[in-house]
């Protein structure tokens, strides 16, 4: 099942606005194989970002990869006739329509192999400093939390400040009111 094609009704077949290469032919299926509400169901559950590709499988990078030209959500293309290495993404955008973004193609793997190498950098900067980052994350958190705190208090001068201005507006409306109210 491809996922990433736009069916208008569980009775409609006909695939919409997507590339050649990824249409599925599906045979033998003149009638209605699911129900209404199992189309429906589908529909829902398809609303879902991180969804099981054929391969049954989650791909790591299925709905987090972002276009960094479009800000679209980059495509995963895979293929049971493709092999692991063939996989890529490539821009939403410029998967809908050509003209409309660059292709913006990389390879899983490739990805995959970048975001190690990123994740070793860090895990050696910690080994070798262990003390500096730990003091690192706990001024980040301090820095936090001091900056909460701060907005609190700025918050609560507010609320002071117009209480303050009620009480004044209050004692003048009493000086006021019971003149006006004194019989002619
Ligand atoms: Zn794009």
């Amino acid at each position: 099942m491809n996922f990433r094609t736009h069916v208008k009704s569980y009775k409609n077949k006909k695939r919409v606005d997507n590339p050649k290469d990824d249409w599925l032919i599906f045979e033998n299926t003149h009638e209605p194989i699911i129900t209404q509400q199992e189309f429906d169901l589908m529909q829902e559950l398809r609303k879902n970002k991180r969804r099981p590709t054929k391969h049954e499988e989650v791909n790591q990078f299925s709905g987090i990869c972002y276009c960094a030209d479009c800000g679209k959500k980059l495509y995963l293309c895979r293929a049971t006739t493709m092999t692991a290495d063939q996989e890529h993404l490539k821009c939403g955008t410029y998967a809908k329509d050509k003209n409309c973004c660059t292709i913006h193609f990389i390879r899983t793997f490739v990805l995959k192999e970048i975001i190690l190498g990123e994740l070793n950098k860090i895990v050696s900067f910690v080994k070798e400093n262990e003390d500096k980052f730990v003091q690192v994350a706990m001024d980040n958190s301090a820095q936090k939390q001091s900056s909460e705190l701060a907005k609190s208090r700025k918050k609560l001068k507010e609320y002071e400040k117009r209480t303050a201005d009620l009480n004044r507006l209050f004692t003048r409306l009493s000086l006021i009111l019971p003149n006006r109210s004194q019989p002619m």
